[in-house]
C-alpha cells in the first residue's frame, strides 16, 4: 500500500509517501509559510530535490501543490492520485474519546471539533489539513492517528490532578500526555532492537526535543507521561516552563499586572531553557556552544534540564517498580551525548553503566550501556511518520478484511 502521511500545522504542512510493505520513504516534503508567502521543499528516494517559493494562500493550495508534485511525470512518485491507498493524518488531541487510530468520518470530525478547545493551536490546524485532502481526494480513505491515543491507557491515579473531581466530570480536566506516536514507535523499536517482546518489558522513553516528554511504558502500555492537560507540563523545554507552582503565577500576575493570556504566553514562549539562559537560546546546540565558552546561564539551563529528566526517570522507575530499557529520542536525545551522560550520572543507583565510546555513536538505533549495566540505555531515532503509516495501513487492512468477511 502507498500511504500519504500528513502532519498539518497552523502555517506548515509536512508530508511523506511511504510504501507500507517495504517501509521505504518514496517522497517527503514540507509546505511552509502557508497563508504568508509560501515555500515548498521536496525530496524523493530517486534523488529529486527541490526547494522553491510557491504561493500558498491556504492549506488546500498547499495540498494541491504537493499532490501536483507527487503525480508529476518527471519528479513524482505515483502515476495518479488513485495509487495513494490511504492518507494518514497526524491528529494532536483526541481527548478521552479516541484510544486508537480511526477512519476519519463526519462523526470523527465532529468529535474532534469538540476537542478543539483542549488544543486550540493544534486541532483546528490538523482539521484544516484533513478538509483540504478530502476536497481534493474525496474517494481516498483517511485515517486519523492521535498523539494522545497511546497515552489513554493511563489509570485515574496517573491522569487525575489533585483538583475537585467535579472539574474532571464537567470539563474533562485531566492529564492526557502527548508525543504518543513517538513514544509508541520508540518503545517498540527499542524492544525489537534488543530482541525482546514489548509486552514483557518496562521501558522509559525520553523524547527530548524542543518539546520534551517522558513516558513510562509497562508491558506495551503507557502508565504515565510527563505532559499533562496541555503540552506545557513536565520537563523544562526549549521555551516551555514545565512544572511550576500555580501560586508563583498568581504572585507574578499581581506583581507585573498581567492577565492570564499574558502569563500563558510567558510560560509557552519565553520560559524553558530560553528563559533560564536569559534569552540566549532555546536551541540546545547553541546552549552547548555557549556553555563551552563559560556562559553560566546557558550551562545552568542545560543542568536544570538534565536534572529534571533524571528526576522523571527515577519516578517512573518507581511507578513501574523497575525498568528494563531507557530510551533517548528526538533532536536532543538522539544527538546530545553530553546531556545523555549527565542524565545517566544521576541514575547509577539503577545499576546503569554508560560506555563512553558507544555514547558518542550516531545511528538509527544503538545501545550506549556496557555489558555490566543492569538497565539497557539506548538511542533510537524517532519516526512518527512511519508509525502513522503503519497505523493507517493496519486500519485499511482491517476494513478490507471486514468487507471480504461480509462478502463470504
Ligand atoms: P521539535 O520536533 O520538538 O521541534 P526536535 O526533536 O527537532 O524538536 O529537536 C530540536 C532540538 O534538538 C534543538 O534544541 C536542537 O538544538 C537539538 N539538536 C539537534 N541536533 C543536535 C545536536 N547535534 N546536538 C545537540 N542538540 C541538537
Amino acid at each position: 500500500m502507498k500511504i500519504l502521511v500528513i502532519n498539518s500545522g497552523s502555517s506548515s504542512l509536512k508530508f511523506q509517501v511511504i510504501d507500507s510493505e517495504s517501509e521505504e520513504v518514496l517522497a517527503k516534503g514540507l509546505c511552509e509559510r502557508i497563508g504568508i508567502d509560501g515555500s515548498f521543499t521536496y525530496r524523493t528516494s530517486r534523488g529529486v530535490s527541490i526547494r522553491e517559493s510557491v504561493k500558498m494562500e491556504n492549506h488546500t493550495q498547499a495540498v494541491h501543490t504537493l499532490l501536483d508534485m507527487l503525480v508529476d511525470a518527471g519528479k513524482g512518485v505515483v502515476g495518479s492520485f488513485r495509487e495513494i491507498d490511504v492518507i494518514g493524518h497526524r491528529l494532536v488531541h483526541g481527548g478521552e474519546r479516541f484510544t486508537g487510530s480511526v477512519v476519519i468520518t463526519d462523526e470523527v470530525i465532529e468529535a474532534m471539533t469538540e476537542c478543539n478547545d483542549l488544543a486550540p493551536l493544534h486541532n483546528p490546524a490538523n482539521l484544516v489539513g484533513v478538509e483540504a485532502c478530502q476536497r481534493l481526494m474525496p474517494e481516498t480513505l483517511m485515517v486519523g492517528v492521535f498523539d494522545t491515543a497511546f497515552n489513554q491507557t493511563m489509570e485515574p491515579k496517573a491522569f487525575l490532578y489533585g483538583l475537585p473531581y467535579r472539574y474532571y466530570e464537567k470539563y474533562k480536566i485531566r492529564r492526557y500526555g502527548f508525543h504518543g506516536i513517538s513514544h509508541k514507535y520508540v518503545s517498540q523499536r527499542a524492544a525489537e532492537f534488543l530482541g525482546q517482546n514489548p509486552r514483557q518489558v518496562k521501558t522509559i522513553v525520553c523524547h527530548l526535543g524542543n518539546g520534551a516528554s517522558i513516558s513510562a511504558v509497562k508491558y506495551g502500555q503507557v502508565i504515565d507521561n510527563s505532559m499533562g492537560f496541555t503540552p506545557l507540563e513536565g520537563l523544562v523545554m526549549g521555551t516551555r516552563c514545565g512544572d511550576v507552582d500555580p501560586g508563583a503565577l498568581e504572585f507574578l500576575a499581581k506583581k507585573e499586572n498581567l492577565d492570564f493570556s499574558q502569563i500563558m504566553a510567558i510560560l509557552n514562549q519565553e520560559s524553558g531553557v530560553l528563559g533560564i539562559s536569559k534569552n540566549y537560546s532555546s536551541d540546545f546546540r547553541e546552549l552547548k556552544d555557549a556553555e563551552i565558552k563559560y556562559n553560566e546561564k546557558a550551562a545552568l539551563a542545560r543542568e536544570i534540564f538534565a536534572y529534571k529528566v533524571a528526576k522523571y526517570v527515577g519516578s517512573y522507575a518507581a511507578a513501574m517498580n523497575g525498568v528494563d530499557n531507557i530510551v533517548f529520542t528526538a533532536g536532543v536525545g538522539e544527538n546530545d551525548s553530553d546531556i545523555r551522560q549527565e542524565i545517566c550520572n544521576y541514575l547509577e543507583f539503577l545499576g546503569i553503566h554508560i560506555d563512553e565510546v558507544r555514547n558518542r555513536d550516531q545511528g538509527e538505533a544503538f545501545r550506549i550501556t556496557d555489558g555490566a549495566s543492569r538497565v539497557n540505555v539506548l538511542v533510537v531515532r524517532t519516526n512518527e511518520e512511519l508509525e502513522i503509516a503503519r497505523e493507517a495501513a493496519a486500519v485499511a487492512q482491517e476494513i478490507t478484511q471486514e468487507i471480504s468477511k461480509k462478502k463470504s
